[in-house]
């Protein structure tokens, strides 16, 4: 008799570097791949609207390619925990793999599910797929862990190099007879009333072949000018690969390894640090999406929300050229350049004096590359209350953001062409009452 070894796929959909998938293998039992969706009932943050569109399209490539090497790829809805026991269960499966997740509810969920699953006699292991350290493994001199980059990073470099990335598979064997699945439009992940995606059908293309061809492409004609273009918005010198990491449809290891081979590489590496760090510093401190990381920015006299402020700021209404631009380009493909990131949360948080929680939340439902790690740890890095934070009083100038970056206007005629002219509020005084906002705070500790 069969005892399948089920691979639970999470963030993580791809078969290259795959070490749950290469465990299964081994195993030489056949193989049910499955995906979960579940609907929060778990304490798990339920993705964005963007990013929804993202997760269809990239399972709907995964599971191509898992059938056409003969396995079965199963969508299952509900619960995790329940929907993993029974499919155990119905498949008298005795061995289930994953890869690791690094946010609190999936991590104890995750230990939640071993634990149970282990007490039924199931083999389970969890791998290193989606960092390329182990958030335990990265440790000050006293055993703290860093909340400062530059020596995080020193001491990630530091330890053994990440491991070689694992071959993909030729062939994948499911059992006899495939469990029932899910259709996957029955999940209503794709938006209908309103079709708001053509933008993100015009620009990205999910799924594990096309990221593989992105990484290719920028190795070989934009690294050579990422560190001199790289905050240029309209330069187009960066990888574009965020939502290909955010979906582990490319691994880490496979980008770490072909870009150390390449000349010069140390700054977009370094990014791939940043990464890390954001998904260090949510392993250590599970609530960076609600709660401030400096504690002392909880005594901040936010004022009460004005709703047309932040209406004006998410439509690109703001009359601030290189803000409107940004939040078009958001609104339009799902995605925007770094810079313009800084500047256009920068100019919610400090011109209109809204507190970045309200930032953050349309960033998650907007962005294709959101994530638990990354949105909330930038969006507190540029409050002020985060990890090697950009101090408060670095506020950001648009207009000079613009001049410095978009010299051209090449980037604000793209996308806010048809803007409005007139700025909602006053740049200098805006700044002013957030420097003002700052000092009470200050003054409360
Ligand atoms: P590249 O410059 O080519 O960088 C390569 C990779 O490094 C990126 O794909 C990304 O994985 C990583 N990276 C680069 N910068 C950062 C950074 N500051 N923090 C974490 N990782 C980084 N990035 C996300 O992946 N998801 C988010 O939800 C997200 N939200 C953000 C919110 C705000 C307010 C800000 C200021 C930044 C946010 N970022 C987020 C970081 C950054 O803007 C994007 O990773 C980057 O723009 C993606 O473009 P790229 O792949 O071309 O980047």
């Amino acid at each position: 008799m069969t005892s399948p070894s089920i691979v639970w796929f999470r963030d993580d959909l791809r078969l290259a570097d795959n070490p749950a998938l290469r465990a299964a293998i081994d195993r030489e039992e056949p193989i049910i791949a499955v995906y979960v969706l579940d609907d929060g009932s778990s304490g798990l943050r339920m993705p964005g609207g963007a990013a929804r569109w993202w997760l269809h399209h990239s399972l709907a490539s995964l599971r191509e390619r898992v059938t056409e090497r003969g396995g079965v790829f199963l969508l299952r809805q509900g619960p995790t925990a329940a929907v993993i026991s029974e499919l155990v269960a119905e498949t008298r499966a005795g061995a289930v793999f994953w890869n690791r997740r690094y946010g609190g509810p999936e991590r104890e969920l995750d230990t939640g599910i071993k634990a149970a699953l282990r007490q039924r006699g199931v083999e389970v292991r969890s791998f290193a797929g989606s960092l390329l350290f182990e958030p335990w493994t990265v440790r000050t001199g006293s055993d703290t862990h860093f909340s400062v980059f530059t020596p995080f990073w020193r001491a990630c470099l530091a330890l053994p190099a990440p491991r070689d990335p694992l071959p993909e598979p030729r062939e994948l064997h499911g059992p006899r007879t495939a469990p029932a699945s899910d259709d996957l439009d029955d999940w209503q992940l794709l938006p209908t009333a309103p079709d708001w995606a053509g933008g993100l059908r015009e620009t990205w293309e999910p799924g594990e072949p096309a990221a593989r061809v992105r990484l290719r492409e920028f190795l070989e004609e934009d690294l050579p000018h990422y560190d001199t273009a790289r905050d240029e918005p309209a330069a187009g010198a960066t990888s574009l690969l965020s939502p290909r990491l955010r979906w582990g449809e490319l691994s880490p290891f496979t980008l770490w390894h072909d870009a150390t081979r390449q000349e010069g590489a140390g700054r977009f590496l370094s990014e791939i640090g940043w990464r890390e760090f954001a998904w260090h510093t949510l392993f250590h401190f599970p609530q960076l999406a609600t709660r401030n990381l400096r504690r002392e920015f909880d005594a901040f006299p936010w004022p009460r929300l004005k709703p047309t402020r932040l209406a004006a700021w998410q439509r690109g209404e703001t009359g601030i050229p290189l803000v409107d631009a940004g939040m078009r380009e958001l609104w339009h493909t799902g995605f925007m350049h770094n810079r313009v990131r800084m500047v256009t949360a920068s100019f919610l948080i400090k011109n209109l004096l809204i507190d970045w929680r309200r930032g953050e939340e349309w960033f998650w439902d907007t962005l294709v590359d959101a994530d638990d790690a990354s949105n909330p740890f930038n969006w507190q890095w540029v409050a002020g209350s985060g990890a090697d934070a950009a101090t408060y009083f670095r506020v950001f100038n648009p207009e000079l953001q613009a001049k410095k970056f978009d010299r051209d206007g090449h980037y604000v005629s793209e996308w806010a062409r048809d803007a409005p002219t007139e700025p909602i509020v006053d740049l200098g005084e805006t700044r002013k009452a957030a420097l003002a906002a700052y000092e009470t705070m200050r003054r409360a500790r």
